[in-house]
């Protein structure tokens, strides 16, 4: 289904057939043309949208939940996610316009981000997605007669993402979190957060994926491919790379620094200053993931007090 005005290009949807009527993994972007490519999709395989019975959403970001209400009011499916994504929901539909606002303009700020960039990047709210019907937790068996979908929770690219193993097919749908020419987005948010480690989190993520052996991989982007295990090894090892890089880049600096700065001395798909407002927010929550991680093993600390907050490597870190 396509994404309209987005380079990811489309998002992979799955319908898994059964007896009484087809459950979809994914439900696409909320936007008309993607509703028409749903449905002629369902309609080629000889299915109607009317006639879905479920909508497991991987992870709640618009490319994966947008439609599932939709689909939910033509057909009258449960919509299902895991409970952590469902809560993170569930704040979306609470909070105002201007409360949304002023929590992203704080966490900027916290950052080192100036005005102007808090101003554009806070200028845009997209639409929360549909609360969902039933929240799972990992290894529930998703509603799907006559077969076995188990969910695998993998935390990392958001709290609740989860991958689906079809145990009788030999087939894992793995939604963001493994796929085969990119890699997913990892942040923290926000950014100078010290209960989660969502880095952490995903590494191990991979290795849960790894563990379930060498399965055909269905992800929501790009392309289907064999080998789940080694390619989520693989996404691991950049990680790893990444983090020694950071590292060693803080090992070169005297003084501490904040996270827009360490953001903008990172390397990124394009040079920092082409990026856009938006990217740069998303380029700083992935800078912040890897300096929390680094954080967690005791390789750098924050300096106490410090507003924005600054990151330096430990003393100790520095000796061989
Ligand atoms: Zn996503």
């Amino acid at each position: 289904m396509p994404i309209p005005g987005n380079p990811l290009g489309y998002t992979l949807v799955y319908a898994i057939e059964s007896p009484r009527g087809p459950v979809l993994v994914d439900a696409g972007w909320n936007h008309p043309d993607a509703w028409l490519a749903l449905r002629d999709g369902l309609g080629s395989a000889g299915m109607d949208v009317r006639d879905v019975r479920g909508v497991v959403v991987t992870h709640f970001h618009p490319d994966h939940a947008g439609l599932a209400g939709q689909v939910r009011e033509e057909s009258g499916a449960w919509i299902a996610m895991h409970e952590a994504d469902a809560a993170l929901v569930g704040l979306m539909n609470e909070l105002q316009d201007r409360e949304h606002r002023s929590f992203h303009a704080d966490m900027l700020k916290r950052a080192g981000a100036d005005a102007v960039e808090v101003e554009e990047v806070t200028a845009h709210r997209p639409r929360p997605p549909a609360p969902p019907d039933r929240e799972l937790r990992d290894g529930d068996l998703v509603d799907l007669p006559g077969r076995e979908l188990r969910v695998i929770w993998t935390p990392g690219h958001t709290p609740g993402h989860v991958c689906l193993h079809l145990r009788d097919a030999d087939r894992l749908f793995t939604g963001d979190h493994v796929l085969p020419g990119i890699t997913p987005h990892v942040g923290v948010y926000p950014y100078d957060r010290v209960d989660v480690d969502p880095l952490g989190d995903f590494l191990l993520s991979l290795e849960k994926v790894a563990e379930l052996g060498a399965l055909e991989t269905l992800p929501a982007h790009e392309w289907t491919f064999p080998g789940s295990a080694e390619r989520a090894m693989e996404i691991h090892a950049h990680h790893e790379e990444k983090l020694l890089s950071l590292a060693a880049l803080l090992a070169e600096e005297r003084e501490p620094l904040t996270i827009w700065e360490i953001a903008g001395r990172m390397t990124w798909n394009r040079p920092w200053a082409d990026l856009s407002p938006q990217m740069r927010g998303m380029a700083a929550g992935e800078a912040a993931a890897h300096l929390r991680t680094l954080e967690v093993r005791g390789v750098i600390s924050r300096t106490a007090g410090s507003d924005p907050v600054r990151f330096a490597l430990r003393p100790e870190s520095l000796s061989p």
